[in-house]
């Protein structure tokens, strides 16, 4: 007998319906399969199986610590155990072995070996020895837990593609899932600007976080399920009239989807002649082409961290600087605005840095981590930007900036290495438009001060609703205080303009907000000129701005800085999307 429906409201990430099968991705290693590999694939394995040891001894090493510290030192010896057993040689040698001789996926061969070792110290008399065996399940459930999951993706040999079902998905994972194999995935943990969701936008694949922790236990393969990335319902084996339903959504969107690409040459400009900017946000420079064919123009930001996410080793200064090269070359004379690695809060590369901090977003981030732990890379980076610059209209700004300082010492610099690049005869950029993200609520009020420093504003909504709300971006549960229409962030927003407009300089916004359809004509209204865009939302926010004119924005985010709740400035713009552009506002809805 078929499973009743059942519908199970979540919170929407990222647009589109996804029906399909379920693929389950446990983390933890307890679902293991075995999983055989094409001899191709056997030093991706192998490198894959040396980062999660690495990790695993930098956990284990912090732990015995602690433990040490908190606890007494004979208690810490039961890790060191464990550490030794990183480092034996037989058992690694036996887990390579069953990678590359016999083609085994690592987390295959990591528990096939734990199996064979286990077994021979629980045969042996000895009482201690034959506990050994739990130390080695032990680490080795340890070391599984820290391979990554999109390999679970990977393993997927059903042959059709699969709606993932997971208690979470860090940013790292979901830049490596392939398409070809996943409609779509609900979540337990995240929330519309958490990193995750923001590639998910950006790779165009329908997502939704917030389901309840419990079906994981519950749904299995041969469960059906709908996942509408619009309004966030989860729907459980649901009946043919609701697929019907679903279908027939699919394809009126699909509909206007393709009539607003029609519009890709068409102007952004108001209805009374002002002519706004829209760029688009990159997380990889190949994304330029398809939102170059999407009508945009330029980059606003460009994430870089994400060069250093989805790789094994870190981009040498020759390696970024061919790959910033080719991105200002096919853009021309638009404006590419480069953002230098914004590692750390939910975008780490445990090879760059693996946070031991309680706080990470309030943590060693951003040009904090560039400035003061991994000043290695970010010189490498600068040089790369400074030698690319020449080849286009390069712009470069720093992330998370909460002080003068961090700007004047990355001035700084810079400066030293134009001069060193000078000396070495290199080709560079002699006077570089450098720029900050306002992100942080210093930032922000700082921002009169700052604007003589800085070639131009970039501001971050993402951050800067998280930091001024004080609400983790990526905790579901205080998910509803992201309010980017919140009185406080329409004030420092107006603040950050009237700064940047008695400087003369210019000003973007390049958070989620500037993609919400509803939120641009109230950017518009508060001074912003220059919107930076997931490319999946460049249509419709063209669409938005040809409907609407600039006085009727300006009178209305009036109205909004004069509302005490951020629902009632929801009201105001989707009354004035709903008349405008009607088509658009009906998504919402
Ligand atoms: C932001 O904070 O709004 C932003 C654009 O940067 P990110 O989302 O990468 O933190
Ligand atoms: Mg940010």
């Amino acid at each position: 007998m078929a499973e009743t429906e059942r519908t199970i409201q979540a919170i929407a990430v990222s647009p589109g319906v996804a029906i399909g099968r379920i693929l389950r991705v446990d983390r933890s290693g307890r679902d293991v399969e075995i999983r055989r590999i094409a001899e191709a694939e056997v030093p991706d394995e192998l490198a894959r199986l040396k980062v999660a040891i690495d990790l695993t001894r930098r956990q284990l090493t912090r732990l015995r610590d602690d433990v040490r510290d908190k606890l007494r030192s004979a208690d810490a010896e039961i890790f060191d155990a464990h550490l030794l057993l990183l480092e034996d040689k037989m058992l690694l040698g036996d887990v390579e072995k069953r990678i590359s001789r016999d083609l085994l996926c690592a987390k295959s061969a990591l528990h096939g070996s734990a199996d064979h070792f286990a077994k021979v110290f629980e045969g042996m008399a000895d009482e201690y020895l034959r506990e050994r065996a739990v130390d080695l399940r032990d680490v080795v459930v340890r070391i599984a837990d820290n391979l990554t999951p999109e390999k679970a993706v990977q393993a997927n040999n059903t042959g059709d593609r699969r709606i993932i079902i997971a208690n979470t998905l860090t940013p790292s994972e979901t830049v490596r899932l392939d398409k070809k194999r996943v409609l779509g995935f609900a979540v337990v943990t995240g929330s519309a600007t958490s990193h995750t969701a923001i590639l998910a936008r950006s790779m165009q694949i329908p997502a939704i976080v917030g389901i309840p922790a419990e079906l994981l236990e519950t749904l299995g393969a041969t469960d059906r399920i709908i996942v509408d990335g619009y309004s966030g319902k989860l729907i459980i084996n649901p009946d043919d009239r609701t697929e019907e339903a679903y279908q027939t959504k699919i394809r009126s969107t699909g509909k206007l989807i393709e009539e607003l690409a029609g519009e890709r040459d068409l102007l952004p400009v108001t209805r009374d002649g002002f002519e706004v900017e829209l760029a688009v946000n990159l997380e990889s420079a190949e994304q330029y082409e398809d939102a170059c064919k999407a009508g945009a123009h330029g980059v606003g930001l460009f994430r870089t961290e994400f060069l250093f996410m989805d790789r094994l080793h870190i981009p040498d200064e020759e390696e970024q600087f061919q790959i910033y090269k080719k991105l200002l070359i096919a853009a021309g004379d638009a404006p590419v605005t480069i953002r230098t690695m914004d590692v750390g809060g939910d975008k780490f590369n445990d090879t760059i840095y693996q946070s031991v901090e309680n706080n990470p977003f309030l943590g060693l981030r951003g040009i904090r981590l560039a400035l003061y732990e991994r000043r290695d890379l970010f010189d490498i980076q600068i040089r790369a930007l400074l030698r690319a610059g020449v080849y286009g209209n390069l712009r470069v700004m720093l992330p998370m900036v909460s002080s003068i300082r961090e700007i004047l010492y990355s001035k700084r610099i810079i400066a030293e290495l134009q001069q060193k690049l000078e000396a070495e005869g290199k080709e560079h950029v002699k006077r570089l438009t450098l720029g900050i993200m306002v992100e942080t609520p210093a930032a922000a009020m700082m921002a009169d001060n700052i604007a003589d420093l800085v070639d131009f504003f970039s501001i971050g909504t993402n951050d800067l609703v998280q930091y001024t709300m004080a609400i983790d971006r990526g905790n579901e549960r205080v998910a509803y205080l992201y309010q980017p229409s919140h009185p406080a962030i329409l004030r420092l927003i107006r603040n950050v303009v009237e700064a940047a407009r008695a400087r003369n300089i210019y000003v973007c916004v390049c958070g989620q907000m500037a993609s919400e359809a509803i939120f641009a004509p109230l950017l518009l209204g508060l001074g912003v000129a220059e919107l930076s865009l997931a490319p999946s939302a460049l249509a419709a926010v063209r669409r938005v701005i040809r409907s609407i004119s600039l006085h009727e924005a300006e009178t209305a985010a009036e109205k909004a800085l004069r509302c005490s709740h951020s629902g009632e400035t929801i009201d105001i713009f989707h009354e004035l999307l709903t008349r405008r552009a009607p088509e658009i506002a009906g998504f919402l809805d």
